[in-house]
């Protein structure tokens, strides 16, 4: 439903918690019955994640029995429910090759029952009843051959059907979010030092009103210092730059 992402190059601080929280605020609007974030810290194995059904301050109070600092990148989501009750284990962030992927998804991926019954059938276990849980492990095991999060990210995108943005992290590559859109929105927001991805310009404009949208079927990778757009299949792309027209004090 909604979509929050950070990258920033400010080692061993909460900004990027912060920026997911106070972006998650900024999307309550569009409604939402579970939230999370997964967040990445340069070293650590595995990407840490929080969820939690319920109103964010549910999930507030998970963040302050696990507080989650020092992070670089991170994803945070809320969720709409489309398959599966609205519970803790089927909010998003989705992790995947042993907590070493989180992937949060708006939309519908209309054909998770087959690619679920594949990825089933190669030994996947699945925690949720989510659509959305099909991407994250199809995701973590296109890197384990393309050692790529964006190229994961492309080969995924051109399998799934139905409406999708996505955004992951990869606890191998922590000052990275890669985020892909087909149908449903993408922005990324423009920052010094880090930069963001929105499902809309709510999830980032405290922080910035320099803003890229997406195409159709595009593919951004996003660090601290660059942003990177590609179709589905690689080729350049260009999104369109534009200054939010809000003031961001309301
Ligand atoms: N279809 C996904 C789910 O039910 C995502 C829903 C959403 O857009 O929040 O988990």
């Amino acid at each position: 439903c909604g979509i929050v992402g950070h990258v920033t190059s400010a080692a061993a601080s909460s900004r990027t918690l912060d920026v997911l929280m106070e972006g998650l605020g900024r999307l309550e609007y569009r409604g939402y019955d579970s939230a999370g974030v997964a967040l990445v810290t340069p070293g650590a194995a595995t990407v840490a994640a929080a969820k939690r059904a319920g109103k964010l301050t549910n999930l507030r109070q998970a963040l302050v029995e696990h507080p989650m600092h020092d992070a670089v990148a991170g994803i945070g989501h809320t969720r709409w429910a489309t398959h599966g009750a609205p519970n803790d284990t089927n909010a998003h962030p989705h992790l995947a090759a042993g907590g070493q992927l989180a992937l949060i998804h708006n939309g519908i991926v209309e054909n998770f029952a087959p690619l679920k019954a594949e990825l089933v059938a190669a030994g996947v276990t699945f925690l949720s009843e989510t659509d959305t849980e099909v991407a994250a492990h199809l995701v973590a095991r296109a890197y384990a051959t393309s050692g790529d999060l964006a190229e994961a990210m492309r080969m995924v995108s051109r399998r799934l059907h139905g409406t999708f943005t996505l955004l992951a992290v990869h606890a191998d590559q922590p000052d990275v979010v890669v985020g892909a859109r087909h149908d449903s929105p993408l922005v990324v927001g423009l920052g010094e030092g880090e930069n963001f991805l929105g499902s809309d310009v709510a999830a980032f404009i405290a922080f910035t009103k320099e803003a890229l949208e997406l195409g159709q079927d595009q593919v951004v990778t996003i660090t601290p210092d660059s942003v990177t757009v590609t179709d589905f299949d690689g080729n350049p792309a260009e999104g369109r730059r534009y200054t939010v027209d809000w003031d961001a004090a309301a």
